[in-house]
C-alpha cells in the first residue's frame, strides 16, 4: 500500500487508537495525535476517583501501543481548530497538513445550562477529574473527623450525584464502600455520612431492561444510598455549599458529583459542518463527514445514525468505528468506494459495586455476582497494557476477600495541561511519545544480561565438557538441553539488551533457570555446586523483577504528579 498519504487522527481514546492500529498494520503513514501522553481506559475512572484503583492503573502510553509501526507516530499536542478546505489542522505545536483526517476527540461533560454545575460539581470524564475528585473525598472525610460544628459536619458527609445512568450508579455504589473502608472505626460518623442518587426519570440504568433498573436500586439501597427519582426534582442550582432542585429543595452538600451525561468534543468549529443533539457532528453511513469525504468523525464525537436508531456513545462503537473508518481509508486510497458502517451490538453492562452488577445483551440478562465477573472479565480484557490487567486483577481480588482497600491520597500538585509555545512553522519532525529510559533498570539490564551472554558463550567454548556433565546425571537428550539453553541465554540476553519484548525475555530466561537451577546446579544432590545454585535463585529473583517491572522504554513518570493530567 502506498506510504505517501498522511493520515492524521485526532484523539488517543478507543477510537482513534484502534484507528491508528488498523492503517499503521496497512503501512499507511500514520499520525495520531493527543492532548496527552496516554490513552484512559475511561470506564475505570471511577474506581480511580472511590479509591479502589491508583490512576496509573487505568492508562497506557500512546507511544506503546504504536511501537511496533514505524510509520505511525505520536505527538502529544492540543488541536485547537481544523481548516477542512486547507486540510490543516491547528495544534499547539504547530500546523499539519494531512490527506485524510480521522476526529476522535470524544466527550465532555454536559451540564445543560445548569447555574453553577461547571464550576461547582465535579464531573468524572477525564484522569484529572477522578483523581481530584479521589482527593476532594478523602478531605471531606478528614475533615469530617475533626469537625464539630454539625451543619458543616453534615455538609462534608453528604454526597449528591447527579444522574441515575451508568456511570451515577457505579459512583454511587464505589462512593458507599469508600465510606465503609474510611469510616470503619468511627460509626457515628458513617450513620451520619449520606450518599444521594439524583435520578430525573423514574428508574435508573434507562437503558436497561426494567428488571435490572430495579434490581439494581434496590441494591444500592442495601448499601445505603438514598434514591431519589422524579422529573419534578431536576437540578435547578448548584453552589460550593448546596444544590438547590426544581421543585424548591435544597441539600446542603461540599460534594456534587456530574453524571448527568456527556456531550461531543468537537475541538473545531462546527458552524460549516452538520451537528446534532449534544454538539454531535453527524456523518454519512460510511462514517464521513457531510461534503468532506477525506474527513472521518468517530466515537464519541460522531451522531451515528443507523437503522433508525442513534448510537449511544459506548467504547465497543468507538472501537468498531475506529476499524470501519480506517479500512475506509484504506478503500479510498486504493480508489474503492467507502461501505457503510455495520454496528454488532455488544451488550450493556454496569457494575453496581462489590459482588454486584448487571448486563443486558438481547435476551441474556445476568445480575448479582454473575454480571459483577461479567462486567470485570470484560474490563479486564479491553484494559490495555499486561502490567495493567494484572495490577487491577491483584486490586480487585483483595477488595472482594478482604473488603477494604488502601486508599492513599495521591500527593498535590497536579499540574493541568500547559500550551507548548507555538511553533512559527509547520513542525516537521514528532516525537513518538516516549521519555527516554530510566537509568536503573537499564544499568540492571545490562548487568543480567551480561551474566547471560558470559554465560552462555562459556558454555559454547565447553560444549563437550557440559555435555557430559549433563549425561553424567542420568537425564536424557544432554546435547539437546544444552543447546536449548544456549539458545535461550542468547536471546534473552539479548533481548534485555536491546530492550525489544524484554519482558518475554526474561520470561524465557526464567523459564530455562528454573530447571538449570534444579537439574544442572541441583545443590541437594551436589552441595559443591552451592554457589551456582545461589547464584541462580539470585538471578531468576531479578529476572521476576524486570518481568514484572518491565525495563523497557519507559514513558509515563507516574510518581508524584501526572503528566499533563
Ligand atoms: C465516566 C464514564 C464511564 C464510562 N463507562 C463505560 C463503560 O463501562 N462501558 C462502555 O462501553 N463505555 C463507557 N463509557 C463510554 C466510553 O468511555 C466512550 O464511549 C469512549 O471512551 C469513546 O471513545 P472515543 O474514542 O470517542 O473518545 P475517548 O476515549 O474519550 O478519547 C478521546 C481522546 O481525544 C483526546 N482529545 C480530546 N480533545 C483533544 C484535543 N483538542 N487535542 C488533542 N487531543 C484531544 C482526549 O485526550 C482523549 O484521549 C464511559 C464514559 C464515561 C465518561
Amino acid at each position: 500500500m502506498s506510504g505517501s498519504h498522511q493520515v492524521v487522527i485526532v484523539g488517543a481514546g478507543f477510537s482513534g487508537i484502534t484507528a491508528s492500529r488498523v492503517l499503521a498494520r496497512a503501512g499507511i503513514n500514520v499520525l495520531l495525535i493527543d492532548r496527552n501522553s496516554y490513552h484512559t481506559f475511561i470506564p475505570l475512572l471511577y474506581q480511580v476517583a472511590t479509591g479502589l484503583l491508583q490512576p496509573q492503573q487505568v492508562i497506557y502510553p500512546v507511544g506503546r501501543v504504536l511501537k511496533n509501526y514505524p510509520q505511525a507516530r505520536f505527538l502529544q499536542a492540543e488541536v485547537n481548530d481544523i481548516d477542512f478546505e486547507r486540510q490543516i489542522a491547528y495544534t499547539n505545536a504547530g500546523e499539519i497538513d494531512y490527506d485524510f483526517l480521522i476526529l476522535a476527540t470524544g466527550s465532555q461533560p454536559q451540564f445543560s445550562e445548569v447555574p453553577g454545575a461547571s464550576e461547582h460539581s465535579k464531573p468524572v470524564v477525564s484522569l484529572s477529574d477522578a483523581v481530584k475528585l479521589r482527593q476532594h473525598l478523602l478531605t471531606c472525610i478528614e475533615q469530617a473527623k475533626q469537625e464539630l460544628i454539625p451543619e458543616q459536619l453534615q455538609s462534608l458527609l453528604t454526597f449528591v450525584i447527579v444522574g441515575g445512568g451508568p456511570t451515577g450508579v457505579e459512583i454511587a455504589g464505589g462512593l458507599s464502600e469508600l465510606l465503609q473502608t474510611l469510616l470503619a472505626d468511627y460509626p457515628k460518623l458513617r450513620q451520619q455520612s449520606e450518599v444521594i442518587l439524583l435520578q430525573s426519570r423514574d428508574r435508573l440504568l434507562v437503558n436497561f431492561p426494567e428488571i435490572l433498573s430495579t434490581y439494581t436500586a434496590r441494591h444500592l439501597h442495601r448499601k445505603g444510598v438514598k434514591l431519589q427519582f422524579s422529573t419534578r426534582r431536576r437540578v435547578k442550582r448548584v453552589t460550593p455549599e448546596v444544590v438547590e432542585l426544581e421543585d424548591g429543595t435544597t441539600i446542603s452538600t461540599v460534594t456534587t458529583i456530574w453524571t448527568a451525561g456527556v456531550e461531543a468534543n468537537p475541538v473545531t468549529d462546527t458552524t460549516d459542518i452538520p451537528t446534532a443533539r449534544k454538539g454531535k457532528i453527524v456523518v454519512q453511513s460510511t462514517l464521513q463527514i457531510p461534503n468532506y469525504a477525506n474527513v472521518y468523525a468517530i466515537g464519541d464525537v460522531a451522531y451515528v445514525k443507523l437503522r433508525d436508531e442513534v448510537l449511544a456513545g459506548v467504547a465497543p462503537e468507538a472501537l468498531q468505528q475506529g476499524e470501519a473508518a480506517a479500512h475506509n481509508i484504506l478503500k479510498q486510497i486504493r480508489g474503492e468506494s467507502p461501505q457503510p458502517f455495520q454496528y454488532i451490538d455488544k451488550g450493556k453492562a454496569a457494575i453496581i459495586g462489590r459482588n454486584a452488577g448487571v448486563v443486558s445483551k438481547d435476551e441474556l440478562q445476568l445480575k448479582g455476582i454473575s454480571g459483577w465477573l461479567m462486567w470485570l472479565g470484560i474490563h479486564l480484557y479491553y484494559l490495555p497494557g499486561g502490567r495493567n490487567r494484572l495490577n487491577v486483577a491483584y486490586s480487585w481480588i483483595c477488595d472482594c476477600l478482604l473488603h477494604s482497600r488502601f486508599v492513599k491520597p495521591i500527593t498535590p500538585p497536579y499540574p493541568e495541561f500547559k500550551s507548548f509555545p507555538s511553533a512559527s512553522k509547520p513542525i516537521l519532525t514528532v516525537s513518538r511519545g516516549s521519555k527516554p529510559m530510566k537509568y536503573i533498570p537499564l544499568i540492571g539490564r545490562s548487568f543480567l544480561s551480561t551474566i547471560f551472554l558470559y554465560s552462555a558463550i562459556s558454555k559454547i567454548f565447553s560444549f563437550a565438557a557440559t555435555q557430559q556433565m549433563i549425561a553424567d546425571r542420568g537425564l536424557p537428550f544432554p546435547a539437546l538441553m544444552l543447546l536449548g539453553n544456549i539458545i535461550f541465554q542468547l536471546v534473552g540476553g539479548i533481548s534485555l539488551i536491546l530492550g525489544y519484548k524484554t519482558r518475554i525475555g526474561a520470561c524465557l530466561l526464567i523459564a530455562f533457570l528454573i530447571p538449570t537451577t534444579l537439574v544442572f546446579h541441583n545443590f541437594l544432590a551436589d552441595p559443591t555446586e552451592t554457589t551456582a545454585f545461589l547464584k541462580n535463585l539470585g538471578l531468576i529473583g531479578a529476572l521476576l523483577m524486570v518481568s514484572y517491572f518491565g525495563a523497557g522504554p519507559v514513558s509515563l513518570d507516574t510518581g508524584n504528579h501526572f503528566d499533563q493530567v
